[in-house]
């Protein structure tokens, strides 16, 4: 059940305060709206059982996604409306042509204060060193197992030789602190939880695992396979020692915590055992141009179509934040309500 909406002051967006949260637009929530996810392509050179069908998706033909000035104005307009972060994200960011010279110019729009990349870490080995340059803070890199055949399996053809490859090129361009995603499915890589949670103890990566979240036509996966955290976190404990909290407030979507004597950390993101929909300040601009509200609901709101029929930037700017104010609470796993128009690929994690 959703709170009250919070009664709007009349003076909302402008107060100057010190601080991003508080100068950042909101929702009819009441919460401030400060991480954009852009992604950057619907296209990916891998395939992975969670994230896009077997027989494959529609892409979209590259004339009908946010061309470059399209999209840097968007983010323009974003960091106006108070976003200080972004992440850059698809289907798999660094197969954007020109992606070195995107990531320049999002880094130097002013309140931008964070710009990060999440991707399959395929092309890292070449890339880390550019992207760094361009202004690139960080990289999330997504890693399910580290097992050659099973990542070929979850990935329908991947090298995970080439994965860590790139993880050790992006340490090494300064693109840290390093964090791996690993979707935790039943039948695939549920036992490759203790391995994967083991890299911390010498290293000062955070290893983060997620709950794997239904999506139009690959619910199947998701129905078969969720893993929940707790279970995730339990096979750890029985083979690594208890785990030390770090950070459960729920500010961020993943609860933190160290193994014994371990350099780095571990982290468990919940979107369906334990939803942190209350604290979800993201949002997200898809590759064909439209916002998402929620990660987990299909409502959008298409940016693109009205700046191409020659909306003015102030136009776009009440468009961003009209849409922004209506996001739905949260979403309704819970129910078996799940979305169906898109599958994770089109959307950006
Ligand atoms: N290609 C890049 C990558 O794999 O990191 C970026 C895009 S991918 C859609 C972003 C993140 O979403 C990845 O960490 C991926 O594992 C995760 N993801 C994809 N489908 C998911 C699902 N059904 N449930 C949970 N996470 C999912
Ligand atoms: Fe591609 Fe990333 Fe989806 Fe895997 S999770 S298919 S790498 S977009």
């Amino acid at each position: 059940m959703p709170p009250a909406r919070p009664r709007r002051t009349g003076n909302q967006g402008r107060v100057g305060t010190r601080c991003a949260r508080m100068m950042a637009m909101r929702d009819q929530y009441g919460r401030p709206l400060t991480d954009l996810r852009v992604s950057l392509t619907d296209r990916c050179n891998l395939r992975c059982v969670y994230c896009m069908p077997e027989d494959g998706i529609d892409f979209r033909p590259p004339a009908e996604l946010l061309q470059d000035d399209e999209l840097v104005l968007l983010v323009e307009i974003a960091a106006e409306l108070g976003v200080s972060k972004v992440r850059l994200t698809g289907g798999e960011p660094t197969v954007r042509p020109r992606i070195v010279e995107l990531v320049r110019r999002v880094g130097a729009i002013p309140g931008i204060t964070d710009l990060a990349l999440t991707t399959n870490g395929l092309l890292l080995e070449m890339l880390a060193r550019p992207l760094a340059a361009a202004g690139l803070t960080r990289v999330n890199v997504s890693l399910d197992t580290l097992d050659a055949a099973k990542f070929r399996r979850i990935t329908r053809g991947g090298d995970v030789g080439r994965v860590l490859a790139g993880i050790r090129a992006a340490e090494a361009a300064g693109l840290g602190p390093i964090k791996l995603n690993a979707v935790v499915v039943r039948g695939f890589n549920e036992d490759e939880v203790v391995a994967l949670a083991a890299l911390t103890l010498d290293r000062p990566w955070e290893v983060r695992f997620i709950e794997v979240m239904p999506f139009g036509t690959v619910a199947d996966v998701a129905d078969a396979g969720i893993v929940s955290s707790a279970e995730t976190m339990a096979t750890i404990e029985a083979a690594l020692g208890r785990l030390e909290p770090l950070d459960l407030t729920g500010d961020a979507p993943a609860r933190t915590y160290r193994l014994p004597g371990a350099e780095g950390r571990l982290g468990f993101i919940s979107p369906v055992s334990e939803p942190f929909c209350a604290k979800c300040g993201r949002i997200r601009l898809t590759a064909d141009g439209r916002l998402r509200l929620c990660l987990l609901r299909d409502d959008e709101a298409d940016l693109l179509g009205p700046l191409r029929a020659g909306a003015s930037r102030d136009e776009m700017k009440m468009r961003f934040r009209a849409a922004a104010y209506r996001r739905p609470f949260g979403h309704a796993l819970a129910e078996k309500l799940y979305p169906e128009k898109r599958v994770m690929i089109q959307i950006g994690g």
